[in-house]
C-alpha cells in the first residue's frame, strides 16, 4: 500500500553516545509535532539498531537497517543476517544503495538476492536505484533505471512485491548538495511508476512508495514531496540533524 515516508540514512556516522542524543533528539522534535500520515524511518549503523527501536516504539517511529547478507546464517565473517535485523525489531532494510554498489560491488543479481532475504524475514527493502552523471549526460538515464529494477525485481511475485518501497537515488545528486530538480524528479518517478506497471500491473505501481533520495534537505523537500509521484524521501546528511531532520518530515 503507498504510503508517504521519510527515511534517514545515517550511514557510517555517529558514536554510541552521539548516535543515543540524535534519537532522542529526533523522538523530542517529532513530539512538537508531525503529520499523521507520514511513517519516519530512522536507519543508524546495525549495532544501534536495538537501541533505535527501544525509542522509536515509545515515539511511533520505525527503524531499519542499511544492509544486510544474502545468506541465511553461518560462517560469514563481519555479515548481519536479516533474521538478526529482524530481531531487533527493525521493520526496514535499505538495499542497493549506490555506495554499496560503487565500493563494495554490489550488483543487481546480488542484491535481487538480499531483497529475497529481507523479505523471508518480513523486512521491508527500500530498494535504490538511480543514474551516474555520466548516465544522465548521454541521455541514458531512464535505461539504466529500467535495467536496475528489472534486473533486482522482476522475480519478485506480486505479493513479495507489494512489500517493497523504491528510493530513487541520481547518484550525482548524493551528498553533492546538487538537487534533482522537482520537474526531473517528477519525471523520472512517473517512469519508474510506468516499469513497474509493465512488470507488476497498473494497481501495483500506483500503491508502490516510490521516494527521491540526494541532497534532498529541509529547504527543498517541500518542492520535491509536491510532486504525485514523489511519496518521501530517503535523506542522508540532513538526517544526522535531529532538527532538520523533523523539519522534512514536517514537509509534507
Ligand atoms: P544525501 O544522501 O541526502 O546526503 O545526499 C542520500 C542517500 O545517500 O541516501
Amino acid at each position: 500500500m503507498k504510503k508517504k515516508i521519510v527515511a534517514g540514512n545515517w550511514k557510517m556516522n555517529k558514536t554510541f553516545k552521539e548516535a543515543e542524543d540524535l534519537l532522542f533528539g529526533i523522538a523530542d522534535a517529532l513530539i512538537s509535532g508531525r503529520p499523521d500520515d507520514v511513517e519516519v524511518v530512522v536507519c543508524p549503523p546495525a549495532l544501534y539498531l536495538e537501541l533505535a527501536t527501544d525509542v522509536a516504539t515509545e515515539h511511533d517511529f520505525s527503524c531499519g537497517a542499511q544492509n544486510l547478507s544474502e545468506h541465511e546464517a553461518g560462517a560469514y565473517t563481519g555479515e548481519i543476517s536479516a533474521a538478526m535485523i529482524r530481531s531487533t525489531g527493525a521493520a526496514y532494510v535499505i538495499l542497493g544503495h549506490s555506495e554499496r554498489r560503487t565500493y563494495y560491488g554490489e550488483h543487481d543479481q546480488l542484491i535481487g538476492k538480499k531483497i529475497l532475504q529481507a523479505l523471508r524475514h518480513e523486512l521491508i527493502p527500500i530498494y535504490c536505484c538511480g543514474e551516474v552523471l555520466e548516465e544522465r549526460e548521454a541521455g541514458r538515464h531512464f535505461q539504466v533505471v529500467e535495467k536496475q529494477i528489472s534486473d533486482a525485481l522482476s522475480g519478485l511475485d506480486a505479493d513479495a512485491f507489494s512489500k517493497v518501497v523504491i528510493a530513487y537515488e541520481p547518484v550525482w545528486a548524493i551528498g553533492t548538495g546538487r538537487t534533482a530538480s522537482p520537474e526531473q524528479a517528477q519525471e523520472m518517478h512517473a517512469f519508474i511508476r510506468k516499469v513497474l506497471a509493465s512488470h507488476f500491473g497498473e494497481h501495483a505501481a500506483n500503491d508502490t512508495t516510490i521516494l527521491y533520495g540526494g541532497s534532498c534537505n529541509a529547504a527543498n523537500a517541500r518542492e520535491l514531496f509536491a510532486n504525485p509521484d514523489v511519496d518521501g524521501g530517503l535523506i542522508g546528511g540532513a538526517s544526522l540533524k535531529a532538527e532538520d531532520f523533523v523539519k522534512i518530515v514536517n514537509s509534507f
